[in-house]
């Protein structure tokens, strides 16, 4: 009963997640230092139009499948991400429920997968990693440790924050000195220090090259799937990769 509970929750915040993913982005880019409102108002248009949405329309992942992935105003195909972040955030916050019942341990691993989700899809869509969600999943992660409610010493969780961020950024400057632009952005420090203090300093090195092994994997793949040649200049988001490798290292400790 508590995991339908819960991952109904994660329905409905899985459906706010993805208001946080297409607004915030643009809020910061308007405005580093925006404040937040503007993930609650106005009310959900359909990004295609712009028509408000009736609360018919608005039901997760139900009314993407009634509307079979289109605008019900003007037919614009409605990307599947939508869907896709619900599922995620239903399924990450039944699996809390799973491992941890209800407790105050299974409401930070459910926060920290709702900020993992949104910077994943956001990296992906805007190539960017919000310090705001970032350094919330930092200071999660240090408080969590610090509760002992993650299977992390609170020493750990800080070493690893800071190796996770001092780690890529030399590797960064290394990178500058001999090709002269960056090979990380600078979100991705950020990222790699949230995610240390949840592995805690001695899977930051592991995390890293666990991203680069899927990051070549998927981008080779899918650059033979197109058939297209990449050049080294070849801009990718780094970000997902970061998360994806890190998630399997924490959820391994578990
Ligand atoms: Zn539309």
């Amino acid at each position: 009963m508590e995991i339908f509970i819960a991952s109904i929750w994660g329905l409905i915040i899985g459906s706010f997640l993805n208001v946080v993913i297409h607004r915030l982005p643009k809020a910061i880019l308007k405005d580093p230092n925006a404040n937040l409102d503007c993930l609650l108002w106005p009310a959900s248009t359909a990004p295609c139009c712009g028509h408000h949405l009736s609360w018919l329309e608005n039901i997760p992942v139900i009314s993407w499948v009634i509307l079979k992935g289109r605008c019900k105003h003007c037919n614009a195909p409605i990307s599947p991400r939508y869907l896709l972040v619900e599922v995620l955030t239903s399924a990450s916050f039944a699996w809390s429920a799973w491992q941890f019942d209800f407790s105050l341990i299974a409401l930070i691993y459910a926060i920290f997968f709702s900020i993992a989700i949104c910077l994943l899809f956001i990296d992906l869509e805007t190539f960017l990693l919000p310090d705001r969600l970032t350094l919330a999943m930092l200071w999660l992660g240090l408080l969590g440790a610090s509760l002992n409610y993650l299977p992390v010493t609170p020493q750990d969780a800080i070493f690893g924050a800071s190796l996770g961020y001092v780690l890529p950024w030399s590797i960064n400057r290394f990178y500058l000195l001999i090709r002269k632009h960056d090979g990380f952005g600078g979100g991705d420090f950020k990222l790699l220090a949230a995610l240390g203090a949840w592995t805690g300093w001695l899977d930051i090195v592991p995390v890293l090259c666990g991203a680069s092994v899927i990051g070549l994997l998927v981008i080779g793949s899918s650059a033979f799937l197109k058939r297209q040649n990449l050049s080294m200049k070849h801009a990718f988001p780094f970000g997902p990769f970061l998360i994806l490798s890190g998630l399997s290292f924490i959820l391994i400790k578990i």
